[in-house]
């Protein structure tokens, strides 16, 4: 089903048809709070009344001209602006294919440079994600890049690749803004992890990696972006075992899932950041949604009927 989805969410043919169904608008709406930057803002704003941070991420991904990474770049200046005038506590997060990585990667390193300035004005981070394992090498020395001029960029790492213990320990150095996930694309086994066991056994791994830095005086924030509330407590037990706080991490969780634990761990003290998507290139997007949990996708057929 997982493998089925991820096919899905690549190929052509549907990505231009299935989003114009009423029934598929519908069932997107569980994930996103609106298509537009506002209702995204909105959202935030009222998740901060609960203690709870944001991120917002404009969807769209490999765009064909330049010209479209310039637009994206100038739409998130834009959003850092309104972020910052509505009071939130909110971050941006950008895909490096979006802002033209695939066409002209000094123009994209222009557009992530002016971000980050505009982002580091009030002490704010710019996150960028990470991609299929086609742009992870590409990305990592992107972020050792960009890195050096703009400390507060901070990048997305994918505990199902072999590779990102050795990723990890090249970043260290350079005090690193790490958000930890599992991971979202189909990627071959010779590269990534199959089984569950071993991506969450490599997750806990990484995270008390970055702990352990944390506790030796490094400069390191750690975002753990999972919905795994079981590997969030062993990392918090590992976080106590140091003498850590319970914020010397921060829970990064998306809209519209577990929505209930952001809110416990939330009140529990915990740093809860949730990432809040928009836009209406987000087919692709929701279908990485329904591959992570095939019971979505009874929902989505519910909507049919609903
Ligand atoms: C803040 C954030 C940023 C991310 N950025 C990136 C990125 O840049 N690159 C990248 O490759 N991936 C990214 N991801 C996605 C990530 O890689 C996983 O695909 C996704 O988080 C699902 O894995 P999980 O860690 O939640 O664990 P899982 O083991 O998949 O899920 C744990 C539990 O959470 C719940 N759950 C998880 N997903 C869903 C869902 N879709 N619907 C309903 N319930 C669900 C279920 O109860 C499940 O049992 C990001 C995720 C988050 C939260």
């Amino acid at each position: 089903m997982r493998r089925i989805l991820l096919w899905m969410a690549s190929n052509r043919w549907l990505r231009e048809r299935l989003p114009r169904l009423r029934f598929t608008r519908r069932a997107v709406r569980r994930f996103m709070p609106g298509e537009d930057a506002g209702s995204a803002l909105d959202a935030g704003a009222s998740f901060q009344a609960d203690g709870i941070t944001s991120m917002y991420t404009r969807l769209g991904e490999n765009i064909t001209r330049a010209e479209e990474g310039d637009e994206v770049a100038a739409h998130y200046a834009g959003l850092i602006d309104d972020v910052r005038r509505r009071g939130l506590d909110g971050e941006v997060s950008v895909k490096l294919t979006q802002l033209g990585f695939d066409l002209d990667v000094d123009r994209t390193e222009g557009h992530v440079a002016r971000l980050a300035e505009l982002s580091a004005a009030d002490g704010r981070t710019l996150w960028i994600d990470m991609e299929g394992s086609a742009y992870t090498e590409a990305t990592i020395a992107f972020y050792e890049r960009v890195k050096q001029g703009h400390p507060n960029v901070g990048l997305c790492l994918q505990s199902y690749l072999r590779r990102t213990a050795a990723d990890l320990q090249r970043l260290l150095p350079i005090g690193p803004r790490i958000r930890l996930v599992k991971g979202a694309y189909a990627e071959p086994a010779g590269i990534a992890y199959a089984a569950r066991h071993d991506v969450d056994a490599n997750y806990v791994a990484l995270a008390v990696e970055m702990l352990d830095a944390v506790k030796a005086g490094k400069d390191v924030r750690i975002g753990l972006g999972t919905h795994d509330v079981r590997l969030i407590e062993q990392v918090a037990e590992h976080a106590a075992a140091l003498g850590l706080p319970t914020t010397a991490f921060e829970v990064e969780m998306l809209y519209g899932i577990r929505v209930d634990q952001q809110r416990r761990l939330a009140r529990e003290r915990y740093a809860v950041r949730c990432l809040i998507a928009y836009g209406d290139a987000w087919y692709p997007w929701y279908m990485r949604r329904l591959a992570e949990r095939p019971a979505n996708v009874l929902f989505a057929l519910r909507q049919i009927v609903g």
